[in-house]
């Protein structure tokens, strides 16, 4: 299931993602147990990403099957994502705010927990390298706006005009109702997460987006704050998340299932249960949203849920790709 298929049945109910109606019933996808992948886990090195990216995956095994670093391999991996012009939620070519305007969030980090950020980043296309350059250059984690734009122009970055053709067309279709609640059928965003372990066994992470589309100006999402959009502690493991970053800010859903790994939980079981915290929250709206989390833990084992079907995760491992299909809690879908 590629990304932009899985959005196709998404509405958005004020800032939430809703489901279209392609239901089935998938009880027996919301299990308890561990259904974590150990057997093929203990090969490094591997990288994971959210949703099916083999192009992405693929650059990262590269650099990983020959020996590179696993921060390499994430930041060349999220970087092949955001020069693709077609895919409409990362990078050139994302689908912009209410506005008009593409802003980007992206975060990295390495095996030391060292980690750089940025938010509303505009004309660049590469965000998830000037957060590593923020990570690796400057005293601070995270810089936002005009700052963090020209902070990347002093680094030698690129600027663009990251509004194609397509999406300023995508947009100009959206304005005509110009509505924010509900959107049936839109197009909306999903991040690019990524988690590598390398030869040497390290881990790193990085995750970048342009965000919900049509997102309300000067909106950031959960995907470039530390802990929440992205977490790696190389002891324990790491995850990244996607979906409805309102949510999985209130969680602090990242660093959730981290956590939850290091009190003995598998990677499998450690999603589950923070989407189960979403989904159990008081008043919680799950019905109308997405969030998924994709998790490896320091043996190399790995897991992946979703509140609804459709998301998936591709695994970079052996030598060979594979796009595995989520499991979700959701009975409706
Ligand atoms: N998590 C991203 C955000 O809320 C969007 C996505 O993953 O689709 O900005």
């Amino acid at each position: 299931m590629k990304r932009r298929s899985f959005l196709k049945n998404a509405s958005l109910t004020g800032v939430g993602l809703g489901l279209g109606n392609s239901l089935t019933s998938c009880l027996e996808n919301s299990s308890s147990e561990s259904i974590d992948d150990t057997t093929s886990g203990a090969s490094l090195p591997l990288v994971i990403a959210t949703w099916d990216v083999q192009d992405a995956t693929e650059e990262a095994w590269k650099i990983l099957q020959n020996g590179g670093t696993a921060l390499d391999a994430v930041e060349q991996g999220c970087r092949k994502e955001e020069a693709n012009e077609e895919g409409q939620s990362v990078g050139k070519g994302g689908l912009p705010d209410q506005d008009g305007n593409v802003t980007l969030d992206a975060c990295i980090m390495n095996q030391n927990g060292d980690c750089g950020s940025v938010v509303f980043l505009q004309n660049i296309t590469h965000a998830v390298s000037v957060a590593r350059k923020v990570m690796e250059d400057t005293p601070h984690v995270m810089l936002a706006g005009s700052g963090a734009e020209k902070f990347a122009l002093e680094k030698g970055f690129k600027k663009e005009n990251l509004l194609t053709e397509n999406s300023k067309k995508s947009w100009e279709s959206w304005k005509i109702k110009s509505e924010y609640s509900p959107i049936i059928n839109i197009e909306n965003h999903d991040t690019i997460g990524m988690l590598a372990i390398d030869k040497a066994g390290n881990l790193s992470g990085a995750c970048t987006t342009s965000g919900l589309a049509y997102k309300l100006n000067g909106r950031v999402g959960d995907s470039p704050i530390i802990g929440s959009g992205l977490f790696v502690d190389n002891e324990i493991g790491a995850a990244v998340a996607t979906g409805l970053g309102e949510e999985v800010v209130k969680t602090v859903g990242s660093f959730l299932v981290v956590e939850l790994m290091r009190q003995g939980k598998s990677p499998q079981e450690a999603c589950e249960i923070a989407i189960k915290r979403i989904v159990n929250k008081p008043n919680s709206n799950y019905k109308n949203f997405q969030v998924g989390y994709i998790a490896v833990n320091k043996k190399g084992h790995t897991g992946s849920f979703s509140i609804h079907q459709l998301f998936s995760m591709t695994k970079f491992q052996n030598g060979v790709s594979e796009t595995i299909q989520s499991k979700y809690f959701s009975k409706d879908g």
